[in-house]
């Protein structure tokens, strides 16, 4: 578990106590961040949205 501090890239992240898990889309790289309707398939998702998924 390597727990890398996002780099000041956005600076989305302001006084948020919850760090949500986040990974790159394989698609279009951009990051997603972890939500509840992927709680139980978070290891599966590698798109950030259909349009990516169909992408491949
Ligand atoms: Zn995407």
């Amino acid at each position: 578990m390597a727990a890398r501090p996002a780099a000041a890239k956005a600076g989305a992240f302001r006084g948020n106590k919850q760090s949500l898990p986040q990974k790159p889309c394989s698609a279009c790289g951009r990051p997603m961040t972890w939500r509840k309707r992927w709680r139980n398939t978070w290891d599966a998702v590698k798109y950030c949205s259909d349009a990516c998924r169909q992408r491949g």
